[in-house]
Formats: C-alpha cells, sequence, structure tokens
C-alpha cells in the first residue's frame, strides 16, 4: 500500500556536547516509524574542528566518522563511528532511510599555517579586490596526524582551496582570495560571487580535490550504508560539482541516493534555475514557503493567508520540494534566524503534513523542544499531525483560499485506506468557517477536530457537504468520528 514519505531532521543546533544522538536516535527508531517517518537526516558525522563542540558543519576530516583521536576526542558531539552506524542499521531495519549531511564547502581547524600570497576582496562584492596581492600566513595545512593515512593518503594544502578569511601575519579578519585563483561561476550572485563562506573554501574546480571527493563519496556510502544526502550550502558550490559527484555515485553504487540540497534564498526563480542546471538530480528545501509561514506569524492577522503558498518551491515544482517548518539555522541566536512562533507552528505543519504536494520534514526543535533556548516540545500537535497524515491524508486535494483570513483544503480520501480524508481549516485572525465538499464517499459521517481545539461535531450532509470551522487565531484539523488517533 502507498504510504505518504515523511522526513525528520534528527537534531537542532544546541544539543549538549554528549556524544550521545547516534544512541538515542537509535533507541527511538521504533516509535518514529510507527510515526510514519521514514526518512531521517543525520547531522554531519565526521570530526569538526570543534571537536564535540561541533555541530559537524566546522569540518575536520572527512574520514573520521569518530574513530581517530583528533580534535580532543574519539567522538564526535554524536557520538563514535561504531554507533553512528550501528545508529543507520537500526533505522534501516524499522523502514527508515537515511540522509547523511554533507558540507564540502569548506574546511577548518588545519594542522599548520602556511605562506601563500593572496589578494584582499571586497566583503560585500567579491568581484572587486580592495588591496595589492600581499603574503599571508593561511590556516590551510591538513596533515591529519591523528589519523594519518588511513582510508586516503590526500593531504590538502593552499591549492585546494579558494581562500580563506584570516591573515595570521597581521591577525586579520578579511576575504582573502589566494592569488592566480578566481571564484568559481556557478554560484550564487550575492555579495558579486558568494562562493565564499566560511572557512577555507574548498576549490571544487581543482582536479585532485575533485578526485578525492568522488574516492571519499563511495568510501563513505560503502562504509556507513546510509540511504541518500543532505547537501549543505550548495549556493556556495559551483553547480557543476554536485551535477557530476552525484551522477558518478549513482552509477557507482547503483543507487537511488535521494538527495535534498540546502539553497538559501527566498527567490524561487533562483531555485528553479540551480535545478534546472543540476539536472533534476536532487530536491531543494522550500526556504520561500518558510518565510511565508514566517511572515504569517508575525502579521498580527495581516497576512493574506489566501497567498500562503505563493511563490514557494511547493507550488511551482512540488516534486523536487522538501517543505519544512523551521530548522537549526533558524532557531533563535542562529544566523538565519527566523523562527516561527508557537502558536503558528500548528498551521505550518497542517499545510506541510496534511497536503497531497512536497515532502515534509519535520524538525527535532520542535518535536523534542530546544532546552537551551526554553522552546517547548511540540510532540502533542506532532503526534496528532503525523497520525493524520499516515492514515488519512489521501485522495483528491481540493484547495478553499478564497479568503485572506480564513482558508482550508480537504483531502477525499481513497479505497487503499479505510476512512481516510480529512478536512483543515485555519485562520492567522478571527475564526470561522467553510463549507467544502468531502465527495460522495463521505457522504452522511460525522467529523470531529482531532487537535482539540474545537469541541463540536460536524455532520457532512447526503451530498458530501460540511460546514468545518475554526476558532481564532488556531487551526483544526477534521476527521470522521469514531477514529482513534491517540
Ligand atoms: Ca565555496
Amino acid at each position: 500500500m502507498e504510504v505518504n514519505n515523511t522526513m525528520m531532521q534528527y537534531f537542532e543546533w544546541y544539543l549538549p556536547g554528549d556524544s550521545t544522538l547516534w544512541k538515542k536516535v537509535a533507541s527511538e527508531a521504533i516509535k518514529l516509524s510507527n510515526m510514519g517517518i521514514n526518512y531521517i537526516w543525520l547531522p554531519p558525522a565526521y570530526k569538526g574542528a570543534s571537536g564535540t563542540n561541533d555541530t559537524g558543519y566546522g569540518v575536520y576530516d572527512l574520514y573520521d566518522l569518530g574513530e581517530f583521536d583528533q580534535k580532543g576526542t574519539i567522538p564526535t558531539k554524536y557520538g563514535t563511528k561504531d554507533e553512528y552506524i550501528n545508529a543507520i542499521n537500526v533505522l534501516r531495519q524499522n523502514n527508515i532511510k537515511v540522509l547523511a549531511d554533507i558540507v564540502l564547502n569548506h574546511k577548518m581547524g588545519a594542522d599548520e599555517a602556511e605562506e601563500v600570497m593572496a589578494v584582499q576582496d571586497d566583503e560585500n562584492d567579491r568581484t572587486k579586490s580592495v588591496a595589492e596581492p600581499r603574503m599571508i600566513r593561511a590556516w590551510t595545512k591538513y596533515t591529519f596526524p591523528g589519523r594519518g593515512d588511513t582510508y586516503s593518503s590526500f593531504k590538502w594544502n593552499w591549492r585546494h582551496f579558494h581562500g580563506i578569511d584570516w591573515d595570521d601575519i597581521t591577525a586579520t579578519n578579511a576575504i582573502y582570495r589566494f592569488y592566480g585563483k578566481e571564484w568559481n561561476d556557478g554560484v550564487d550572485k550575492e555579495k558579486g560571487n558568494f562562493d565564499y563562506l566560511m572557512g577555507a573554501d574548498i576549490d571544487l574546480n581543482n582536479y585532485d580535490v575533485v578526485q578525492e571527493l568522488k574516492k571519499w563519496g563511495e568510501w563513505y556510502l560503502n562504509t556507513a550504508r546510509f540511504d541518500g544526502f543532505r547537501l549543505d550550502a550548495v549556493k556556495h558550490i559551483r553547480c557543476e560539482f554536485y551535477d557530476e559527484w552525484l551522477k558518478y555515485l549513482r552509477e557507482k553504487t547503483g543507487k537511488e541516493l535521494f538527495t535534498v540540497g540546502e539553497y538559501w534564498t527566498t527567490n524561487v526563480g533562483t531555485m528553479k534555475e540551480y535545478l534546472e542546471k543540476t539536472h533534476y538530480q536532487m530536491s531543494l528545501f522550500d526556504v520561500p514557503l518558510h518565510f511565508n509561514f514566517y511572515r504569517a506569524s508575525l502579521s498580527n492577522g495581516e497576512f493574506d493567508m489566501s497567498q500562503i503558498l505563493e511563490g514557494t518551491l511547493v507550488k511551482e515544482i512540488p516534486d523536487k520540494a522538501v517543505t519544512f517548518v523551521d530548522n537549526h539555522d533558524t532557531e533563535p541566536g542562529q544566523a538565519l534566524e527566523s523562527w516561527i512562533p508557537d502558536w503558528f507552528k500548528g498551521h505550518a505543519y497542517s499545510i506541510i503534513l496534511l497536503r497531497n504536494e512536497g515532502m515534509p520534514c519535520v524538525f527535532y526543535g520542535d518535536y523534542y523542544g530546544i532546552e537551551d533556548k526554553s522552546v517547548t516540545p511540540k510532540n502533542e500537535i506532532l503526534h496528532t499531525l503525523l497520525k493524520v497524515r499516515k492514515y488519512y491524508a489521501y485522495g483528491e486535494q481540493v484547495d478553499y483560499f478564497n479568503d485572506p483570513n480564513v482558508i482550508g483544503f480537504c483531502r477525499k480520501g481513497d479505497y487503499d485506506h479505510p476512512n481516510s480524508g480529512l478536512a483543515v481549516v485555519m485562520t492567522d485572525s478571527t475564526g470561522g468557517n467553510i463549507q467544502m465538499n468531502m465527495g460522495k464517499d463521505l457522504a452522511n459521517t460525522v467529523f470531529y477536530d482531532c487537535t482539540g481545539n474545537v469541541a463540536e461535531t460536524v455532520y457532512v450532509d447526503h451530498e458530501g457537504n460540511g460546514i468545518f470551522y475554526c476558532k481564532d487565531g488556531s487551526v483544526s484539523v477534521w476527521i470522521k468520528q469514531g477514529e482513534n488517533i491517540n
């Protein structure tokens, strides 16, 4: 029987550096599977520059999955290599596919510095240099003394990078491009050229680097045996690189390798262009949808709810959209902070979980809460909505996006999923109702609001019409009475 795919991002930024996440996700596997989660995105698993305090995005050694004594620790922030591989096995045994988070834009925490000629570029327009070339001292030598030549004897030096943001001679922070190198084309045009993001920017035009990263990709897939990728910071990486890299690994392994990229932009046109250039080999996170949710949640009821899907990837290219509400970068205190407040979480999750289009991704920080920021868990409403997705979110979908305040949609159910079908009504302002037609198969039935927001029931008449409603500033999710989702 067809099931709805559902992803979960299994980490948030402020998890303690106690190396327990791989054990935790393994212990939760059965529960997550029962909830309908069948894809899990795990955080970067290799050793970061800050050891157990590194979320994994400060990549030091791609071959150290918590196995070597480097950066003051054997395990990473999330655990050891054995625990990681075990977690992947347990998840897969429970019908959950695992996505590995890949950070190939930059490296951090070099073992040695070296002198290199560099040009300083304008921070806000990297197509312009602002000083004559001069010698800087850059942290670009990666020799991996703790690992040696195990798995790979490749050692990195400045020739494998484009530039860096720190000169050790003058102790100055700036955008330094190594002399004779150019930032790559095929990256986002913000700041003139957004190849450089942070750390030592990897030169993904360098033949030796590309060969090494292909070799590493094969090694990683064969070692950890996961199912696909989440690609970090793709707008800072020449688009041809992942186009080639993914094609290579799919051919080598014969695996589907479902992949989702992080292209952080609110411009859906830019995302469509990127998808085309990479030949639709990956999906992208629907960042514009996240920002529609964000604006709606902060507009004091003034947002035009009928426009909630306008300019989003899930509307434009639904098959390539991974929809989400929040993630580790949008959390309070993070660089891309745009956290959706509690009152709107149910609205946003109803849209991503109960509609037909897009693959939704549930955020760890929403499900378990964020202790460090006093964010309370939303596990109750998420349990409800995930169950509704798993059992009832099937069949034809009809939208009622006709009002700036109260919008809704229904799913008419299908024969494969007994008693399926649902009606969603929500508002960012005062409550209201919408008459929806649920179809003949759901005629003469009674519906109730499984969120508990509304206590009364709704009768669906002999023609399949029901008048569904929601209260002020809330969302109601109506399913057939008698269906117990707890
Ligand atoms: Ca780059």
